[in-house]
C-alpha cells in the first residue's frame, strides 16, 4: 500500500535494526484518514472470504481493526492484555510473549463474543515473530471458530513471524513489508507483481 509506505518513510523512526517507531500515525497519535485507507485495503483483500468478525489485540490493533470492521460491516473484538473488573466470566485466554516489552502476558477475550459459526479475520499493527497473532488464533480455535485470514499493517519480513504464520496454512496479507531496518533506514521488500 503506497500511501502507508510513504507515511512510514516520512514519519516513521528506526529505533534499532529490529524496531520501528510509528507513534506519529499508528501507535500513539492516529491518522484517521490513513486508518480508513488501511481499513479499505483490508476490506478489498478479504471482502470475498465471508468474514463475520474481526479480532485484534489492544491497543494498537484497534484503530486499523475498527476501520476494517466498518468497511466489511462486521463487529470488532479486541483481546485485553490487562485484567478488567468487567471482564470476568467465561474467558478464553492465551499466553503471548511481547516483542516490544520482552515479557510474557495473558491475553483474554470473553467467550460470549466468539461463536463456532464465526469466520474470523485477525488484524494487528505489526508482525515481528508472530506471537500476538498466534495467541489470537489459539483463542479463536478455543471458541470453535475459524481463523479465515490475518491482516497485518506493517510486516517486518526479516523476522520469523511470516514464516510462522504461513506454516499455519492461514492466508496472511501485509500492507507494508519491510525487508530491513539496517543503518537506520527502512527498506521495503520488492514485491513481484503477477
Ligand atoms: P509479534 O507478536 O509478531 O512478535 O510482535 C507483534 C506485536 O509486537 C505487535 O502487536 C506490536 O504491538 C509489537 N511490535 C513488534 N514489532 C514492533 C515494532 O517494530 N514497532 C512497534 N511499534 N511495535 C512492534
Amino acid at each position: 500500500m503506497e500511501l502507508l509506505k510513504r507515511k512510514i518513510e516520512k514519519e516513521g523512526t528506526v529505533l534499532s535494526d529490529e524496531v520501528l517507531k510509528v507513534d506519529a500515525f499508528l501507535n500513539h497519535q492516529i491518522d484517521p484518514e490513513l486508518m480508513l485507507a488501511v481499513g479499505e485495503a483490508f476490506a478489498s483483500l478479504f471482502g470475498s472470504e465471508g468474514i463475520t468478525k474481526i479480532v485484534t489485540i489492544e491497543s494498537s490493533g484497534i484503530a486499523p481493526a475498527v476501520m476494517a470492521g466498518l468497511k466489511l460491516g462486521v463487529p470488532v473484538v479486541f483481546a485485553r492484555k490487562r485484567q478488567s473488573l468487567t471482564l470476568t466470566d467465561n474467558l478464553l485466554t492465551a499466553s503471548v510473549y511481547s516483542f516490544t516489552k520482552k515479557t510474557e502476558s495473558t491475553i483474554a477475550i470473553s467467550a460470549s463474543h466468539l461463536s463456532k459459526n464465526d469466520n474470523v479475520l485477525v488484524i494487528d499493527d505489526f508482525l515481528a515473530n508472530g506471537q500476538a497473532a498466534k495467541g489470537l488464533i489459539s483463542i479463536i480455535e478455543q471458541a470453535g471458530a475459524k481463523a479465515a485470514g490475518i491482516g497485518i499493517v506493517i510486516e517486518k519480513s526479516f523476522q520469523n513471524g511470516r514464516k510462522e504464520l504461513d506454516g499455519l496454512g492461514i492466508r496472511v496479507e501485509s500492507l507494508a513489508r519491510i525487508a530491513s531496518l539496517e543503518g537506520g533506514k527502512v527498506t521495503f521488500l520488492q514485491e513481484v507483481r503477477s
